[in-house]
C-alpha cells in the first residue's frame, strides 16, 4: 500500500481543513469523477475511488486522527478501507445517501434503502413547437415516480404495527464483509439497507414503504425557451414521509425544428421571395412570424438576391436578466418568372434594350 497517494493531497485540501470543507472538497471530486457522468473512464473511477476512500477516512471522527498520526499504515488492519480493489456498486450503495444530497436525486444509485425523508425528485421531458417557445405556454405533464405510503408513512408497517430493527445489522444497514485482510461495509442483505425489518407489511405498499404514483402537474414554460434547458418545478415531485418536503419537478425542454424559421440562441432567420420587379424597385413584403404576428420588410430599390435585412429585435425573447428580444435575418431572395407570355417576352426584352443589358454578355459573365 505504499504508492497509496495521501488523503489530504487527493482531495486537494490542508491538513488543517475543517471537517465542512473536506465534503466540499469531495463532493467536487465526485461529482466530477461519478461513473455515471464517465461511463467506462477508468481513469475517473480511480479518481472517484481515490477520493472516496479519502473521503470515509478525514470525514470519520475516529480515523482522521489515526491517519494524521500515523499516516496509511495506521489504518491498516483496523477496518482502514482500501477502496481500490471495491466494487463500484459496493461504493454507491455504501455512500448512497451523500450522493442523493449530492446529484439532488439524480446521478446517484437508485434509492433503494433508507434513503432520505425527502420525496424523489422526477424529470420530464417537454416537447414544444417555436411558436410555444415563442409566447410560452402552460403544458400538462404526467408526472411518474415513487411517493412514501400515506398509509404507514413510509415505515412499511401495517397501521398498528411498527418496523423492528433488523437484528443481521444491528439496524445500520451495512454489514461488514472481510475480503483478504480487507474489512468492505456491504449493503445488509437481510434488510436491504434499511436497518429495519417488517413482520407485518402494509397492505397498501406490500411493506415496502413506496408505492408508485403518476399524477399531472401544470407547467408555465416561459416565453423565450430553448432546447436544452431545464426548469425546476419545486415540490412538485413525489410525496416523501409526512412532515417532509415533497421532491421537486425537472422538466427538460425539447424545441421542435420549424420548418419556416431557424434559431441560435435568441435570434431567428428566415427567407422571404420578392418578384424581381420589387427587388428593383424597392418595396414591401410582409412575414408572418412564429407567434402568428405579422412583419412588415421594407426592400430597398435594387436589392440582390441573398442580401440579409437584420430587424433589431424582432426575434425570440430572451430568458437571461437582460431580457428583451434577439434580431430577426431576413434573407431576401428575388422570385424569377419560369414562363413568360409573349406580351411579357416583348416587354422584358424591351426593358432589358432600356437598361442597357445585353443578354449575351450577361450568360458570357455567369460562366466566367
Ligand atoms: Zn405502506
Amino acid at each position: 500500500m505504499t504508492d497509496k497517494r495521501d488523503y489530504y493531497e487527493v482531495l486537494g485540501v490542508s491538513r488543517d481543513v475543517a471537517e465542512d470543507d473536506i465534503r466540499k472538497a469531495y463532493k467536487q471530486a465526485a461529482l466530477k469523477y461519478h461513473p455515471d457522468r464517465n461511463p467506462g473512464n477508468k481513469d475517473a473511477e480511480h479518481k472517484f475511488k481515490e477520493a472516496t476512500e479519502a473521503y470515509s477516512v478525514l470525514s470519520d471522527a475516529e480515523k482522521r486522527p489515526v491517519y494524521d498520526r500515523f499516516g496509511h499504515a495506521g489504518l491498516e488492519g483496523r477496518g482502514g478501507f482500501d477502496f481500490s480493489h471495491a466494487g463500484m456498486g459496493d461504493i454507491l450503495s455504501q455512500f448512497q445517501d451523500l450522493f442523493s444530497d449530492f446529484f439532488g436525486g439524480f446521478g446517484g444509485s437508485s434509492r433503494s434503502g433508507r434513503g432520505s425523508d425527502r420525496g424523489q425528485d422526477v424529470q420530464v421531458d417537454v416537447s414544444v413547437t417555436l411558436k410555444e417557445a415563442m409566447t410560452g405556454l402552460k403544458r400538462e405533464v404526467n408526472v411518474r415516480g415513487v411517493a412514501h405510503c400515506e398509509t404507514c408513512a413510509g415505515s412499511g408497517a401495517a397501521p398498528g404495527s411498527r418496523p423492528e430493527r433488523c437484528n443481521s445489522c444491528g439496524g445500520s444497514g451495512q454489514v461488514a464483509t472481510q475480503r483478504g485482510f480487507l474489512m468492505f461495509a456491504t449493503t445488509c442483505p437481510r434488510c436491504r439497507g434499511r436497518g429495519e425489518v417488517v413482520s407485518s407489511p402494509c397492505p397498501t405498499c406490500s411493506g415496502q414503504g413506496r408505492v408508485e404514483r403518476q399524477k399531472k402537474v401544470l407547467v408555465t414554460i416561459p416565453a423565450g425557451i430553448d432546447s436544452g434547458q431545464r426548469l425546476r418545478v419545486p415540490g412538485q415531485g413525489m410525496g416523501g414521509r409526512p412532515g417532509a418536503p415533497l421532491g421537486d419537478l425537472y422538466v427538460d425542454i425539447h424545441v421542435e425544428d420549424d420548418p419556416k424559421f431557424q434559431r441560435d440562441g435568441a435570434d431567428l432567420a428566415a427567407q422571404v421571395h420578392v418578384h424581381f420587379g420589387v427587388a428593383a424597385l424597392g418595396g414591401r413584403t410582409e412575414l408572418q412570424l412564429p407567434d402568428d404576428s405579422r412583419l412588415n420588410v421594407t426592400i430597398e430599390p435594387g436589392t440582390q438576391p441573398g442580401t440579409v435585412v437584420t430587424l433589431r429585435g424582432q426575434g425570440m425573447p430572451r430568458l437571461d436578466r437582460h431580457g428583451g428580444r434577439g434580431n430577426l435575418h431576413v434573407v431576401i431572395n428575388v422570385r424569377v418568372p419560369k414562363k413568360v407570355s409573349k406580351k411579357a417576352k416583348k416587354l422584358l426584352e424591351e426593358l432589358m434594350t432600356e437598361l442597357g443589358e445585353n443578354g449575351n454578355e450577361a450568360s458570357i459573365q455567369d460562366r466566367a
